[in-house]
């Protein structure tokens, strides 16, 4: 295959130079961080009072983990180590967890993530010939203006459609010969889903790639989206506090996740003992941010849970895949005792060639049961007035997924279309019981 290169020195360092990098970056990174209130604090209690603290990539794991709380609990200056007048921009996270986070950018932050979004989308094939229609969120999101900045570096004709508005979206697409999409993996799927309704076919378009991300999603949906659309689909993994996109992207050979370790220092660790893990074990991502000055961030716990591979990538790049996000060490479901990712019971349906693109999982209370119910749209090809394939589709999704999770579901058929779409993250899991306060 050949290859495409943003930067091969650096995609193609060796990983002792890449090392040798990390550490420089990291000691001045500790030297600004001291100017935040936060930190200078936090690596005091660790014992560090100056870069000197830090000689080695070791010595980064004698500070202590900073958290989502940290952030909001430092709301909104604490975290900032730079000039109030030398911050250009802000995003915020989307809060899916709780109250938004906000991080702060100067000139050179935004300058160097857009290299990063480069990087990843240049290394997938695309060059300047491409038209990139960017259909994911702009404001406080990150996504929109993270991959905006990225394809306009490649020099990408850029269309700035936003999410939503389906019909807008298919025609921006038809009159601009759009080659290369980015959303998430649910619109997606939703667009397609429309295709034919609103009057088009695959003809119509020049689609050849598009990058999902910002929510977790199985190999089975990623490969329906590119046999539904006829298109290469790239996994695009960031998150707020990390800049957004363009920490880990794939690669042409899209079997993992490249994390560019020249601007993110990443550990796994386990999420109960908090130790790191050995190589290649599965547990969750913590990231220590090199590449931007107004908000440092140290071993920050990302919540995502994967892991990464141990052999080196055929492409040629040395910076390590991650695996699959499958999850987070947050979102895990606890249905009478068992606990369950949602991200499990995806793969069971979305593996069946009968089942539509969209679907929720609802968790409530029955006595003192919980219940779960699996509500999924059924393909196109399949009519709601016909029972007697609809008992037996039924009947089926619910001893798969009973046999991959241990738990009796009730599962709900719904007609190909008709449940709700969410224009940002898919809301997928509608968790009803009481919390115990
Ligand atoms: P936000 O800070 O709002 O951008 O949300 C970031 C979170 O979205 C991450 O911590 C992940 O939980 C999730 N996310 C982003 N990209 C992916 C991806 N490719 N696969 C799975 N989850 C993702
Ligand atoms: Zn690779």
């Amino acid at each position: 295959m050949d290859y495409q290169y943003w930067n091969p020195e650096i995609e193609k360092m060796p990983r002792a130079d890449l090392q040798a990098l990390q550490l420089a970056k990291l000691r001045a990174a500790v030297e600004r961080a001291l100017g935040t209130s936060f930190y200078r604090k936090r690596f005091a209690g660790a014992g560090i009072t100056s870069a000197d603290g830090v000689k080695s990539l070791e010595d980064l794991k004698r500070v202590p983990f900073t958290t989502k709380q940290d952030l909001r609990d430092g709301f909104p200056w604490d975290f900032l180590g730079i000039a109030r007048e030398d911050v250009v921009r802000l995003h915020a996270s989307s809060g899916t967890t709780g109250i938004p986070t906000t991080i702060y950018f100067n000139r050179g932050d935004l300058g160097r993530w857009a290299s990063y979004v480069a990087r990843c989308i240049y290394g997938t094939g695309c060059t300047k010939r491409d038209v990139f229609q960017n259909m994911i969120s702009y404001g406080l999101f990150t996504g929109g203006l993270g991959f905006h900045a990225g394809a306009e570096e490649v020099g990408m004709m850029v269309i700035p459609s936003g999410s939503g508005n389906t019909t807008r979206q298919f025609r921006l697409m038809r009159d601009f010969g759009t080659t290369v999409l980015h959303a998430t993996p649910s619109f997606l799927l939703h667009v397609e889903s429309r295709m034919k309704e609103e009057g088009y076919s695959l003809e119509d378009f020049a689609l050849k790639r598009a990058f999902a991300g910002a929510e977790p999603y199985s190999e089975d949906t990623r490969r329906r989206i590119e046999d539904l659309l006829h298109i290469d689909v790239f996994n695009s993994y960031g998150l707020s506090e990390m800049n957004g996109p363009g920490v880990a992207f794939e690669c042409q050979e899209k079997n993992g996740l490249h994390l560019w370790e020249d601007g993110y220092i990443a550990e796994i660790i386990n999420p109960e003992t908090l130790e790191n893990t050995r190589d290649g074990e599965p547990g969750e991502l913590v990231l220590t941010i090199l590449c931007r000055e107004a908000t440092p961030l140290f071993r920050y716990r990302t919540r995502d849970l994967t892991g990464f591979y141990t052999e080196p990538c055929p492409c040629g790049r040395t910076h390590r895949r991650l695996r699959r996000i499958t999850g987070r060490s947050d979102d895990m479901l606890i249905i009478n005792g068992v606990n369950v990712f949602p991200s499990q019971i995806e793969e069971v349906i979305m593996a069946m060639r009968e089942v539509g693109n969209n679907y929720l999982i609802v968790v409530e209370k029955d006595g003192v049961l919980d219940r779960i119910t699996v509500k999924t749209e059924v393909g196109p090809d399949i009519f709601m007035d016909d029972s007697r394939p609809l008992n037996a589709l039924r009947e089926k999704i619910r001893k798969t997924i009973q046999a991959s999770i241990t738990i009796n579901p009730r599962v709900e058929l719904h007609e190909h279309g008709s449940l709700p779409v969410s224009e940002g993250k898919a809301v997928r899991v509608k968790d009803l019981r009481p919390r115990d306060v």
